[in-house]
């Protein structure tokens, strides 16, 4: 890799963990050294040499409208020009709420934090407030953040409860946590027939991005809801990546389930750090002030953050925005699989909405087994290949990619011409 991303890495490394802020960001799974940007614009961003790539990571997944979109930046400039932070309530929280209980039936009341890992969180603490009950379901393979109660692997049994899977988690904290397979509905009535009565929550990414893509089966979400309903458990569906990626109701518009609980991140920022958790009157009711569940924030709701994610719902509540964004992504899917077919190798790709999955596989996984199963190699030759010819996917197997409204036809053309390429030498 070229001259002025080592010497950044090298440096990096001296002061900062790996040379990362965030491990996925260090190319520990692909190899090779990560790529340190200087700009981006709209599908495209330039490295620290001075290459450009069309970005399909799109800071993993806030940048649903391309980098430094003009709006977003203007209203960023505007709102810092004004004060960067007071502590203190601003109008802009009350438009945020507003617009995000309107655009989602489930959401009667809603919280803003800084990130996706204070959502969940935060969201956890409230269920098991709200219920008096301390288990938890997770599905393996699902990300929730970094909190404690969501680091943990499955037990030895398969419905034991779970061990830490971080350093540093208390076995005792690991211990409430209950980890289940994905789209997996009578392993999960097993565990509500075992456990209902102590199950304070159940969370789950409505369509998985943290293992690659996985789309749920609608039995599988509708089993879920009905358990839940029945065993008085709190829905929790984390939808920091999928909320208004797949579409502006969210995965629980798209397969029309309502979850009690709601987390997002991500895209409600713009690319500025927004997160927030929001839900049933009765259940949010419980947080601090007006209720015993203690969360706070010193940036909580902070105006330039908040101003960003304001300006960037606006533009993607325009006519058709969701349509044309799902149809670029699905184009790209079927291009790449096509290319990958034309040459014989083993590849699949789905999307959902703006995200999609790739896969060195002969048919998109369903499980956390069945990610496990791709052909990892096959996708790191692929990564570096593409890499090398200027498109810039996820740096590891096991992520999703993102396109921005900003990718036009001939930017997909682009990449799936590349991997044609890529495939025919295969
Ligand atoms: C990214 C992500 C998080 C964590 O958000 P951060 O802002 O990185 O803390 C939580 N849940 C899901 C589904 C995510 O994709």
């Amino acid at each position: 890799m070229s001259h002025r991303n080592q010497q950044l890495f090298e440096r990096a490394q001296r002061h900062i963990p790996g040379g990362v802020n965030s491990p996925v960001r260090a190319f520990r799974s692909v190899g090779g050294t990560p790529c340190f940007f200087t700009q981006g614009s709209g599908s495209r961003m330039t490295d620290a040499d001075g290459k450009s790539y069309l970005d399909y990571v799109g800071s993993w997944g806030p940048l649903i409208l391309g980098h430094a979109h003009p709006e977003v930046v203007a209203a960023v400039q505007q709102a810092a020009a004004l004060g960067l932070s007071f502590g203190a309530p601003t109008e802009s929280e009350i438009e945020m709420a507003n617009l995000l209980c309107a655009l989602l039936p489930s959401l009667d009341m809603v919280r803003l934090v800084s990130s996706g890992t204070e959502a969940t969180m935060s969201a956890i603490r409230l269920a098991r407030g709200f219920t008096g009950r301390d288990a938890l379901i997770k599905f393996e393979g699902c990300y929730h953040g970094h909190s404690d109660s969501l680091l943990v692997k499955a037990g030895s049994g398969m419905l034991t409860f779970g061990n830490p899977s971080s350093g540093g988690v208390p076995a005792d904290l690991a211990k409430h946590t209950l980890v289940l397979d994905y789209n997996n509905v009578a392993q999960l009535e097993g565990a509500f027939a075992e456990y209902g009565a102590s199950i304070a929550a159940v969370i789950v990414e409505p369509v998985v991005g943290n293992m690659n893509l996985i789309a749920p089966r609608q039995a599988f979400l509708d089993a879920m809801r009905g358990l839940c309903t029945k065993h008085g458990a709190v829905l929790i569906f984390d939808e920091v990546m999928t909320g208004f990626r797949v579409g502006l109701t969210c995965a629980q518009g798209h397969y029309g389930i309502t979850p009690d609980l709601t987390t997002l991140g991500k895209v409600i920022g713009g690319g500025m750090p927004v997160g927030a958790f929001g839900g049933k009157r009765e259940i949010m009711e419980m947080i601090a002030p007006l209720g015993p569940v203690y969360q706070a924030g010193t940036l909580s709701g902070n105006p330039v953050a908040v101003a960003a994610g304001l300006a960037t719902l606006r533009l993607i509540q325009q006519p058709g925005f969701h349509d044309a964004l799902t149809r670029k992504t699905q184009a790209l899917c079927d291009g790449l699989a096509a290319a990958a077919k034309q040459h014989g190798v083993t590849f699949s790709a789905q999307s959902v909405g703006g995200m999609f999955g790739l896969y060195f596989r002969q048919q998109p996984p369903h499980s956390y087994a069945e990610v496990m199963d791709c052909d990892k190699d096959a996708f790191n030759r692929f990564f570096h290949a593409m890499l090398a010819a200027g498109h810039y996917f996820a740096p590891s197997a096991f992520e999703a990619g993102f396109v921005s409204a900003a990718h036009s036809e001939t930017d997909i053309a682009e990449t799936v011409a590349a991997a044609e390429a890529i495939f025919k030498a295969w």
